[in-house]
Order: C-alpha cells, then structure tokens, then sequence
C-alpha cells in the first residue's frame, strides 16, 4: 500500500497547520510543513532575502527537500498511513510535480484541501501570531492559545513572532496566493484532486469537515 499523501493550501492565516495537527491526533499520519521540511534541509534559509521578503522558493528547492523528508520518515517509521504536507502547492508547476512524482507504487498522493478564507481573516489571524522556534508549531492569543502563554505546548520552547507575519507581507503572500490559485484550482480539478473548504469558519467545524471527507476517501480511523 503506498502512503497517502494529502495537502493544505491557503492564505496565511487559513489554519493550514493547525487543521494538519488536529488530524494527525486522529489518523495514523505525518505532518509536514513545508516551512519547516525547507529550513531542516537548509538552516540558513529563514536569513535570505526571499524568505523575509515572502517570496518563493523555486521547485527543485522545495521537492528535494521534500523528497528527503519523506524517504527519512518512512525510513523510520514505515507504518504511517498518510502524510500531511502543509503550505504545497504554491504554484501550479509544483501540482504538477505533485501529481508526476507522488502517484507511483510508494506514495500516493491524494488530494489537496484548500481552505479559503477573506482577506480581512488572513490580517485578523496572522496579527500576534506565535511561532515555536523547534517545532514550528503556529498559535494566537485569540484563536489558538498554547496552555501557557507564551510557551509551546510539545516541546514548552520560547514562542516567538513569525519573521514573515509583518501586515505587508501578509497582504503580500494573500495576494500572491489569490494570483496562483487561479491557476492551481483548474488544474488539480481536473486530476479530481482539489476540495475546497471555507476557511472562514471555525478551526472545529474546518476539521469535522475534514474526517467527513477522509471518510469519503474510505480512509478514516475512526
Ligand atoms: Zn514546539
């Protein structure tokens, strides 16, 4: 059986990794956010001028680092059902590559959720959020608040500001993502790997609809 591989995409702000982690309490998965999988292959990534501008990173970048990771975790433990890869595709070349290298005998990948929400969500989510320097999980006084203010729930590490969560590149990768969605949707509708979900709505409901959708796929724990 190869593994599944399911992906969330979104503005900043959307609940990408948040929903990844509610489901990874659920399903027997892996998350990897694509931030992370880049900045474990390349420390010095989050110092470069493109990261702390909000642009992108180019393909060849983004999937051997990728493919790095995914040989290494089922290496370790080969017994996952899916992985959950946050914040890919960004652009409609690296749905391409998802759909060329990821359906083959060792990983399948599944589909993409897309969670929409407004503009003025994104800007509203992404003030005062926090970020855990070791895990990189995401929190927010109002929307996700750790257990203790300020320190990470796994790993009880400093939360600090995200480096690219400025108001201007917010607005900056809100639009970018606008721009490329137009032309991702298309083309995962076509290879029946797109589901889009409103992103407006509460973290809880998001992820109801999630499991409904995996239980579609016939894949469910539950
Ligand atoms: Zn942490």
């Amino acid at each position: 059986m190869p593994i599944q591989i399911i992906t969330i995409i979104g503005p900043p702000g959307a609940g990408k990794d948040t929903q990844a982690e509610l489901l990874c309490k659920k399903i027997n998965c892996y998350h990897a956010a694509i931030s992370t999988v880049l900045s474990q292959y390349y420390p010095k990534i989050k110092e470069s001028a493109t990261y702390k501008q909000g642009n992108l990173f180019g393909d060849q970048l983004i999937f051997s680092a990728l493919d790095n990771k995914l040989q290494t975790i089922s290496k370790q433990n080969p017994t996952y059902d899916f992985f959950i890869i946050t914040g890919l595709p960004r652009k409609l070349s690296q749905a391409q590559r998802l759909i060329k290298n990821y359906r083959n005998s060792q990983y399948y990948y599944l589909t993409t959720i897309s969670l929409l929400v407004s503009q003025q969500q994104a800007i509203a989510r992404t003030r005062q959020r926090l970020v855990c320097p070791v895990c990189g999980r995401t929190y927010h006084p109002r929307y996700k608040p750790p257990k203790r203010p300020g320190v990470c729930d796994y790993d009880h590490a400093k939360l600090v500001p995200r480096q690219d969560d400025t108001y201007k590149t917010t607005i900056k990768r809100f639009r970018d993502f606008a721009i490329k969605y137009l032309q991702i949707r298309p083309y995962l509708q076509k290879y029946n790997a797109l589901i889009e979900l409103n992103g407006n709505q509460s973290i809880n409901n998001i992820h109801m609809q999630i499991l409904k959708i995996l239980d579609r796929f016939g894949k469910s724990s539950m």
